[in-house]
Protein backbone atom coordinates (compact mmCIF):
# COMPACT_ATOMS: atom_id res chain seq x y z
CA UNK A 1 0.00 0.00 0.00
CA UNK A 2 1.33 3.63 -1.10
CA UNK A 3 1.12 6.24 1.88
CA UNK A 4 -1.44 8.91 1.93
CA UNK A 5 -4.02 10.60 3.84
CA UNK A 6 -7.57 10.65 4.11
CA UNK A 7 -9.65 13.75 4.94
CA UNK A 8 -13.00 13.93 6.13
CA UNK A 9 -15.46 15.53 8.19
CA UNK A 10 -17.45 14.52 11.33
CA UNK A 11 -20.00 14.92 13.60
CA UNK A 12 -22.54 16.41 11.57
CA UNK A 13 -19.09 18.87 9.74
CA UNK A 14 -18.23 20.07 13.86
CA UNK A 15 -14.74 18.17 13.50
CA UNK A 16 -12.07 17.43 10.59
CA UNK A 17 -10.46 14.53 10.49
CA UNK A 18 -6.91 13.38 8.79
CA UNK A 19 -5.60 9.89 8.85
CA UNK A 20 -2.24 8.70 7.57
CA UNK A 21 -0.50 5.58 6.48
CA UNK A 22 3.11 6.72 5.95
CA UNK A 23 4.66 3.11 6.58
CA UNK A 24 7.21 3.82 3.53
CA UNK A 25 8.44 7.00 4.06
CA UNK A 26 9.26 6.24 7.77
CA UNK A 27 11.08 3.52 6.75
CA UNK A 28 12.73 5.17 3.73
CA UNK A 29 14.29 7.80 6.33
CA UNK A 30 15.56 5.14 8.71
CA UNK A 31 17.41 3.65 5.53
CA UNK A 32 18.27 7.41 4.46
CA UNK A 33 19.60 8.10 8.01
CA UNK A 34 20.87 4.50 8.96
CA UNK A 35 19.07 5.33 12.05
CA UNK A 36 19.01 2.84 15.49
CA UNK A 37 14.64 2.17 15.92
CA UNK A 38 14.39 4.38 19.06
CA UNK A 39 16.03 7.88 16.86
CA UNK A 40 13.50 5.95 13.74
CA UNK A 41 10.39 5.75 16.00
CA UNK A 42 10.89 9.61 16.89
CA UNK A 43 11.87 10.97 13.19
CA UNK A 44 8.27 8.57 12.48
CA UNK A 45 6.12 10.36 14.39
CA UNK A 46 7.55 13.73 13.62
CA UNK A 47 7.28 13.04 10.09
CA UNK A 48 3.69 11.85 10.03
CA UNK A 49 2.13 14.55 12.75
CA UNK A 50 4.12 17.13 9.78
CA UNK A 51 1.92 15.22 6.59
CA UNK A 52 -1.12 15.21 8.86
CA UNK A 53 -0.53 19.34 9.74
CA UNK A 54 0.41 20.36 5.91
CA UNK A 55 -3.29 19.57 5.06
CA UNK A 56 -4.07 22.71 6.93
CA UNK A 57 -1.68 24.75 4.92
CA UNK A 58 -3.72 26.62 1.59
CA UNK A 59 -1.22 27.79 -0.68
CA UNK A 60 1.34 26.17 -3.04
CA UNK A 61 4.64 27.76 -1.91
CA UNK A 62 3.08 27.05 2.21
CA UNK A 63 5.45 25.06 4.79
CA UNK A 64 5.65 24.08 7.75
CA UNK A 65 8.77 22.79 9.54
CA UNK A 66 8.84 21.50 13.34
CA UNK A 67 11.90 22.15 15.30
CA UNK A 68 11.78 20.18 18.94
CA UNK A 69 15.23 20.18 20.74
CA UNK A 70 15.76 18.68 23.95
CA UNK A 71 18.62 17.25 26.68
CA UNK A 72 18.13 14.10 26.06
CA UNK A 73 20.05 11.59 23.42
CA UNK A 74 18.55 12.51 20.53
CA UNK A 75 19.69 15.96 21.09
CA UNK A 76 17.22 17.42 18.67
CA UNK A 77 14.47 16.70 16.00
CA UNK A 78 13.41 18.41 12.39
CA UNK A 79 10.72 17.79 9.92
CA UNK A 80 9.82 19.56 6.97
CA UNK A 81 6.49 19.53 4.62
CA UNK A 82 5.25 21.45 1.69
CA UNK A 83 1.60 21.96 1.61
CA UNK A 84 1.61 18.68 -0.20
CA UNK A 85 2.82 16.19 2.62
CA UNK A 86 6.27 16.34 1.09
CA UNK A 87 8.58 15.55 4.42
CA UNK A 88 11.70 15.22 5.18
CA UNK A 89 13.30 15.23 8.13
CA UNK A 90 16.69 14.38 10.46
CA UNK A 91 17.43 13.93 13.74
CA UNK A 92 20.86 15.24 15.48
CA UNK A 93 22.00 11.78 16.62
CA UNK A 94 20.66 8.63 14.92
CA UNK A 95 22.68 6.08 16.64
CA UNK A 96 21.63 5.72 20.24
CA UNK A 97 19.05 3.82 21.81
CA UNK A 98 17.29 3.79 25.04
CA UNK A 99 15.68 1.03 26.88
CA UNK A 100 11.99 0.32 26.47
CA UNK A 101 9.85 2.63 28.85
CA UNK A 102 7.55 0.50 31.39
CA UNK A 103 5.06 -0.25 28.81
CA UNK A 104 7.49 -2.20 27.01
CA UNK A 105 7.32 0.54 24.24
CA UNK A 106 10.08 2.75 22.82
CA UNK A 107 10.85 5.81 25.45
CA UNK A 108 10.60 8.65 23.15
CA UNK A 109 10.48 10.87 25.93
CA UNK A 110 13.61 9.69 27.64
CA UNK A 111 15.21 9.90 23.86
CA UNK A 112 13.87 13.65 23.63
CA UNK A 113 14.10 15.05 27.24
CA UNK A 114 13.02 17.94 28.32
CA UNK A 115 13.17 21.53 26.23
CA UNK A 116 10.78 22.65 23.69
CA UNK A 117 9.55 22.49 20.26
CA UNK A 118 8.76 25.25 17.77
CA UNK A 119 6.47 25.10 14.93
CA UNK A 120 7.31 27.68 12.15
CA UNK A 121 4.67 28.25 9.33
CA UNK A 122 5.39 30.29 6.34
CA UNK A 123 2.26 31.05 4.95
CA UNK A 124 4.16 33.87 2.35
CA UNK A 125 3.99 36.35 4.68
CA UNK A 126 6.65 38.48 4.58
CA UNK A 127 7.71 37.21 7.95
CA UNK A 128 7.12 33.12 8.88
CA UNK A 129 4.47 32.44 12.08
CA UNK A 130 6.62 30.93 14.61
CA UNK A 131 4.73 28.76 18.10
CA UNK A 132 6.81 27.85 20.89
CA UNK A 133 5.70 25.63 23.40
CA UNK A 134 7.51 24.01 26.17
CA UNK A 135 7.37 19.96 25.67
CA UNK A 136 4.90 18.44 27.76
CA UNK A 137 6.00 15.26 27.31
CA UNK A 138 8.06 14.56 24.85
CA UNK A 139 6.21 11.68 22.79
CA UNK A 140 5.14 14.04 20.23
CA UNK A 141 1.98 13.56 19.42
CA UNK A 142 0.99 15.06 22.70
CA UNK A 143 3.23 18.02 22.18
CA UNK A 144 1.84 18.73 18.68
CA UNK A 145 -1.76 18.51 20.64
CA UNK A 146 -0.54 21.03 23.36
CA UNK A 147 1.34 23.56 20.89
CA UNK A 148 -2.57 23.29 19.07
CA UNK A 149 -4.04 23.97 22.14
CA UNK A 150 -1.66 26.37 23.67
CA UNK A 151 -0.31 28.66 20.46
CA UNK A 152 -3.09 28.49 18.13
CA UNK A 153 -5.83 27.81 20.80
CA UNK A 154 -7.66 24.83 18.37
CA UNK A 155 -8.75 21.79 20.48
CA UNK A 156 -6.76 19.15 18.52
CA UNK A 157 -6.49 15.29 19.10
CA UNK A 158 -3.46 14.38 17.47
CA UNK A 159 -2.03 10.59 17.56
CA UNK A 160 1.06 9.36 16.05
CA UNK A 161 2.94 5.82 15.69
CA UNK A 162 5.21 4.07 14.42
CA UNK A 163 6.04 0.45 14.32
CA UNK A 164 9.37 -1.16 14.42
CA UNK A 165 9.80 -5.34 13.59
CA UNK A 166 12.65 -7.51 15.32
CA UNK A 167 15.00 -6.53 12.07
CA UNK A 168 14.29 -3.14 13.14
CA UNK A 169 12.30 -2.25 9.88
CA UNK A 170 9.67 -0.12 9.95
CA UNK A 171 6.14 -2.29 9.79
CA UNK A 172 3.95 0.33 10.68
CA UNK A 173 3.48 4.18 10.72
CA UNK A 174 0.93 6.38 10.43
CA UNK A 175 -1.36 8.38 12.69
CA UNK A 176 -4.46 10.83 12.65
CA UNK A 177 -5.25 14.40 13.14
CA UNK A 178 -8.93 15.82 14.40
CA UNK A 179 -9.23 19.55 14.92
CA UNK A 180 -12.53 20.91 16.30
CA UNK A 181 -14.43 24.06 13.15
CA UNK A 182 -14.78 27.11 14.55
CA UNK A 183 -18.03 26.97 15.22
CA UNK A 184 -18.50 23.30 16.53
CA UNK A 185 -20.55 22.97 19.82
CA UNK A 186 -18.97 23.03 23.14
CA UNK A 187 -19.19 18.93 23.91
CA UNK A 188 -17.62 17.89 20.83
CA UNK A 189 -14.37 17.21 22.09
CA UNK A 190 -15.84 14.83 24.49
CA UNK A 191 -17.14 13.26 21.81
CA UNK A 192 -14.30 13.00 19.88
CA UNK A 193 -12.23 11.47 23.00
CA UNK A 194 -15.18 9.05 23.83
CA UNK A 195 -14.94 7.92 20.14
CA UNK A 196 -10.67 7.38 20.31
CA UNK A 197 -10.74 5.87 23.81
CA UNK A 198 -11.62 1.97 22.36
CA UNK A 199 -9.78 2.44 19.92
CA UNK A 200 -6.62 0.07 19.06
CA UNK A 201 -3.43 1.37 18.88
CA UNK A 202 -2.69 3.39 15.25
CA UNK A 203 -0.26 0.86 14.22
CA UNK A 204 -1.96 -2.52 15.59
CA UNK A 205 -4.80 -1.21 12.73
CA UNK A 206 -2.29 -0.61 9.93
CA UNK A 207 0.01 -3.05 10.32
CA UNK A 208 -3.40 -5.64 9.95
CA UNK A 209 -3.74 -3.70 6.61
CA UNK A 210 -5.95 -0.66 7.88
CA UNK A 211 -6.33 1.96 4.60
CA UNK A 212 -6.39 5.88 6.37
CA UNK A 213 -10.28 5.89 5.73
CA UNK A 214 -10.62 2.61 7.48
CA UNK A 215 -8.98 4.48 10.38
CA UNK A 216 -11.67 7.50 9.88
CA UNK A 217 -14.35 4.67 9.84
CA UNK A 218 -13.06 2.71 12.87
CA UNK A 219 -13.04 6.28 14.92
CA UNK A 220 -16.44 7.58 14.27
CA UNK A 221 -18.26 4.19 13.28
CA UNK A 222 -21.74 5.53 14.29
CA UNK A 223 -21.34 9.15 12.91
CA UNK A 224 -22.12 10.63 9.59
CA UNK A 225 -19.02 10.74 7.92
CA UNK A 226 -18.37 13.23 5.07
CA UNK A 227 -14.95 11.87 2.78
CA UNK A 228 -12.76 14.31 0.76
CA UNK A 229 -10.00 14.27 -1.40
CA UNK A 230 -6.89 12.23 -0.34
CA UNK A 231 -3.05 12.73 -0.81
CA UNK A 232 -0.24 11.03 -0.89
CA UNK A 233 2.47 11.13 1.55
CA UNK A 234 6.43 11.41 0.34
CA UNK A 235 9.73 11.57 1.19
CA UNK A 236 11.13 14.89 -0.73
CA UNK A 237 14.03 16.75 -0.47
CA UNK A 238 14.37 20.25 -2.32
CA UNK A 239 18.09 20.49 -1.55
CA UNK A 240 19.62 21.60 -4.51
CA UNK A 241 23.77 22.96 -5.30
CA UNK A 242 21.96 26.66 -5.66
CA UNK A 243 20.91 26.37 -2.21
CA UNK A 244 24.24 25.21 -1.10
CA UNK A 245 26.06 28.14 -2.61
CA UNK A 246 23.24 30.52 -0.97
CA UNK A 247 24.36 29.02 2.48
CA UNK A 248 28.27 29.48 1.54
CA UNK A 249 27.31 33.37 0.62
CA UNK A 250 25.99 33.68 3.84
CA UNK A 251 28.61 32.80 5.91
CA UNK A 252 29.94 36.44 4.83
CA UNK A 253 32.64 37.73 3.58
CA UNK A 254 35.47 36.51 6.54
CA UNK A 255 34.40 33.34 6.97
CA UNK A 256 34.43 32.51 3.56
CA UNK A 257 37.76 33.91 2.46
CA UNK A 258 39.14 31.76 5.56
CA UNK A 259 37.57 28.83 4.13
CA UNK A 260 38.64 29.68 0.42
CA UNK A 261 42.32 30.38 1.60
CA UNK A 262 42.92 28.15 4.56
CA UNK A 263 40.94 25.38 3.10
CA UNK A 264 41.00 25.27 -0.25
CA UNK A 265 37.93 23.21 -0.81
CA UNK A 266 34.65 22.74 1.11
CA UNK A 267 32.14 19.49 1.19
CA UNK A 268 28.54 20.50 2.25
CA UNK A 269 25.89 18.04 3.20
CA UNK A 270 22.29 18.31 3.49
CA UNK A 271 21.06 17.14 6.45
CA UNK A 272 17.81 15.89 5.18
CA UNK A 273 18.96 13.82 2.44
CA UNK A 274 22.65 13.60 3.22
CA UNK A 275 23.72 14.33 -0.40
CA UNK A 276 27.40 16.19 -0.69
CA UNK A 277 28.02 19.07 -2.57
CA UNK A 278 31.81 19.74 -3.10
CA UNK A 279 33.19 22.95 -3.97
CA UNK A 280 36.92 23.99 -4.84
CA UNK A 281 38.51 26.34 -3.93
CA UNK A 282 38.17 28.23 -7.00
CA UNK A 283 34.69 28.28 -6.98
CA UNK A 284 34.76 29.19 -3.40
CA UNK A 285 36.18 32.53 -4.55
CA UNK A 286 34.02 33.25 -7.00
CA UNK A 287 31.40 32.91 -4.67
CA UNK A 288 33.54 35.32 -2.43
CA UNK A 289 33.81 37.38 -5.22
CA UNK A 290 30.29 37.69 -5.41
CA UNK A 291 29.37 38.05 -1.94
CA UNK A 292 31.82 41.24 -2.20
CA UNK A 293 29.95 42.49 -5.19
CA UNK A 294 27.20 43.09 -3.28
CA UNK A 295 28.40 44.81 -0.63
ZN1 LIG B 1 18.85 17.18 0.42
Amino acid sequence: MTDYIAKAMALSGQVRIYSAVTTGVVEEARILHDMNPTPAVALGRVLTGAALMSQTLKGENQSITIQIKGDGPIGGIVAVTDSKAGVRGYVYNPFFDVPLNDKGKFDIAAAVGKGYLNVIKDIGMKEPYIGYVDLVSGEIAEDLTYYYAYSEQIPTVMNLGVLIGAGGKVEAAGGFFIQLLPDAREDSIEKVEKCISDLLPVTTLIHQGKTPEDLINLIFPDEDVEMFDTCPVRYQCNCSRDRMERNLMSLGVKNLSEIAEEEKSAELQCHFCNKKYQFTGGELLKLLDGVKSRG
